[in-house]
C-alpha cells in the first residue's frame, strides 16, 4: 500500500471520486483515495441522481448548471458513460413562492437557468394521468435529467486513476492525526498513510472522523425510504421527472418498465449508518402510494416493484459542509449533503480542488463554510416533514 501521499481523500462516493479526478487534473500531486468499501458502494449507490438546478441560493444553481454541462459532455470530459438523460423536469406547484417552490425564478433567470411556466390546462396536456386543480401551475425545465449515480461515479474513478490517481478499495480510515492542529497522517486498517491534506468524503461516516481531531461536524444520519413500482401505460415511457410540490412525492424512471419514487421534504429517523434496516416499511409504502394516488389516475392501481431504505447526512440547515474545517491546517471536508449532493457533484469536485491546490475557482463556496458565515439561511425544502 502507498504509504506516502500529498493528498488523501477519505470515501470514494461520488463526492470523493470527482474530487480525486480534478485534484489530479489541478495538479495537486500523488493523490490516494480510501473506500472502506469500494467505488460508490455507500448512499452514492441508491441515489435517484436527479439533476435540476431548483435553488435560492446562486452557488447550487451554478454548480448544478455546471455539473450538468459536464454530463452533456462526460465522454469527453471524463470518458465513458455516466448513463445521464435529459428527460426534463416538472414541478407542480401552488405558488412561485421561494418556500413552497424550493427556488428562486428571478435568481435562476438572471444565473441563465431555461425554464417555463404552465398553467394548469398546459399541466393536462402534459401529464393527461393526472389531476390538476385550477390553482395549480408548473415549472418545467427542459435541461434536467438524471444520471446513474454508479456509472457517475466509477467512470469519475477511473478517470482519477488514468490522471495517476490510486484509489484503495476495502481500506478503512481507522484515525486521522493532526497533533498541533496540522494533519501528519492518516491510519487505516492496513497501515499508515503519511499525509499533509486530507479530504473527508466520508458522508454519514464523516463526523466521526472528525470527532477524532477534535472538529466537531453537526452531521446526523437519517433514513428514508424509495419505492419502485412497475410503470402504468398511462405515464409513457421517456417521460420528464414530475415533482408534485403539493404532495410531496416526486418519481422518474428507472428503465423502461419502473418508476422510482419518494417523498421529500425530510421525516426525522436518525439511525446508525453502519446498523439500520434496508427495507421500506409498509407504513412508508401506503403513505408514499396515498400520496401518488392523490395525483395520478393510473397510481390508483400502482403496483409495488420493490423499495429500500437509504441514509442521509444531514446538517441542522440541510447545506453542505465544504472547506478546510475546524482550524487544522490540511483538514478539507466534502460532506453533509443532506439528500442532495449528487446534482452538484461533478462540479464541486473542480471548485474545492482548485482551493486546495492553491489556485482561484469562479464559485464561492464560502456559504459551505462550518461555522456558517452570518446570514446563511436554512434551506426552503430542509424542514423535517411528519409522516
Ligand atoms: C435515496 C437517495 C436519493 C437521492 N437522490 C438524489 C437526487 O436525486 N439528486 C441529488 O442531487 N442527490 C440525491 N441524493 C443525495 C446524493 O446521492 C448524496 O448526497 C451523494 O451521493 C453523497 O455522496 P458522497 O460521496 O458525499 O457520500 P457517500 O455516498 O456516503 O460515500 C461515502 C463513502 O465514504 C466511505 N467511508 C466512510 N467512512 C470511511 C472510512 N472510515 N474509511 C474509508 N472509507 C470510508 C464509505 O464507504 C462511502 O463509500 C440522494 C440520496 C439518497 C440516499
Amino acid at each position: 500500500m502507498k504509504n506516502t501521499a500529498d493528498v488523501v481523500v477519505i470515501g470514494a462516493g461520488v463526492h470523493g471520486a470527482a474530487t480525486a479526478f480534478h485534484l489530479a487534473r489541478a495538479g495537486a500531486g500523488r493523490v490516494v483515495v480510501v473506500d472502506k468499501s469500494g467505488v460508490a458502494s455507500g448512499p452514492t449507490a441508491r441515489s435517484g441522481a436527479m439533476m435540476r438546478p431548483i435553488f435560492t441560493e446562486a452557488p447550487y444553481i451554478q454548480l448544478v448548471m455546471e455539473a450538468t454541462q459536464m454530463m452533456e459532455h462526460w465522454d469527453e470530459l471524463v470518458g465513458g458513460d455516466a448513463g445521464f438523460v435529459e428527460r426534463g423536469f416538472l414541478r407542480f406547484t401552488r405558488t412561485f413562492e421561494k418556500a413552497e417552490l424550493g427556488g428562486d425564478l428571478k435568481l435562476m433567470k438572471e444565473l441563465g437557468v431555461e425554464f417555463e411556466i404552465l398553467d394548469a390546462d398546459a399541466l393536462r396536456a402534459r401529464v393527461p394521468d393526472a389531476e390538476f386543480r385550477g390553482d395549480e401551475q408548473g415549472l418545467w425545465l427542459p435541461r434536467a435529467g438524471y444520471a446513474d449515480p454508479v456509472l457517475t461515479t466509477r467512470t469519475l474513478a477511473r478517470a482519477a486513476v488514468r490522471h495517476g490517481v490510486t484509489v484503495l478499495e476495502g481500506v478503512q480510515v481507522t484515525a486521522i492525526d493532526a497533533p498541533g492542529s496540522r494533519i501528519e497522517s492518516v491510519q487505516t486498517d492496513q497501515g499508515p498513510i503519511h499525509t499533509r491534506t486530507v479530504v473527508n468524503c466520508a458522508g454519514p461516516w464523516s463526523a466521526r472522523l472528525a470527532a477524532g481531531i477534535g472538529v466537531a461536524l453537526p452531521i446526523e444520519t437519517h433514513c428514508g425510504g424509495t419505492s419502485l413500482f412497475q410503470r402504468p401505460e398511462a405515464i409513457p415511457a421517456g417521460g420528464p421527472i414530475l415533482s408534485d410540490g403539493v404532495n410531496q412525492v416526486y418519481f422518474r424512471e428507472v428503465g423502461d418498465s419502473v418508476l422510482r419514487a419518494s417523498h421529500f421534504g425530510w421525516t426525522h429517523n436518525p439511525v446508525d449508518p453502519d446498523d439500520y434496516d434496508e427495507t421500506i416499511s409498509a407504513r412508508q409504502l401506503q403513505t408514499l402510494r396515498d400520496d401518488l394516488r392523490k395525483r395520478y389516475r393510473s397510481m390508483q392501481r400502482g403496483v409495488f416493484a420493490g423499495g429500500f431504505s437509504a441514509i442521509y447526512d444531514m446538517t441542522p440547515d440541510a447545506h453542505p459542509i465544504i472547506g478546510n474545517i475546524g482550524g487544522v491546517g490540511g483538514f478539507w471536508c466534502n460532506c453533509g449533503w443532506s439528500g442532495n449532493g449528487f446534482a452538484s457533484s461533478a462540479a464541486v469536485g473542480r471548485h474545492l480542488a482548485a482551493r486546495i491546490a492553491g489556485q482561484t475557482s469562479e464559485v464561492d463556496l464560502g456559504m459551505f463554510a462550518w461555522p456558517r458565515p452570518p446570514g446563511t439561511k436554512m434551506r426552503p425544502d430542509g424542514n423535517w416533514v411528519k409522516r
